[in-house]
């Protein structure tokens, strides 16, 4: 795992939202649940660091950390 797709509770609501952010991922990291976002683990390894995600989503709700060093 190098690669940690992170979500500040409470920044994401509203369905669009999540529909946008669920479209957006070009590796299908994020998913929706009943209205809810949510992360596909064992997808997080494939992220591409495009930050679509993060352009689509308000300041500060998706957070791309990076296990290693460059
Ligand atoms: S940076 Fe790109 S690939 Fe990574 S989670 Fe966000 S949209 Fe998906």
């Amino acid at each position: 795992m190098f690669i940690k797709v992170r979500i500040t509770p409470g920044t994401i609501s509203g369905r669009d939202l999540v529909k946008k952010l669920v479209e957006v991922c070009p590796v299908d990291i994020f998913a929706e649940d009943e209205g809810d976002l949510l992360i596909v683990e064992e997808n997080q390894d494939e992220c591409t660091l495009c930050n679509l995600c993060i352009e689509a989503a308000p300041e500060g709700a998706v957070q791309i950390i990076k296990l290693y060093e460059d």
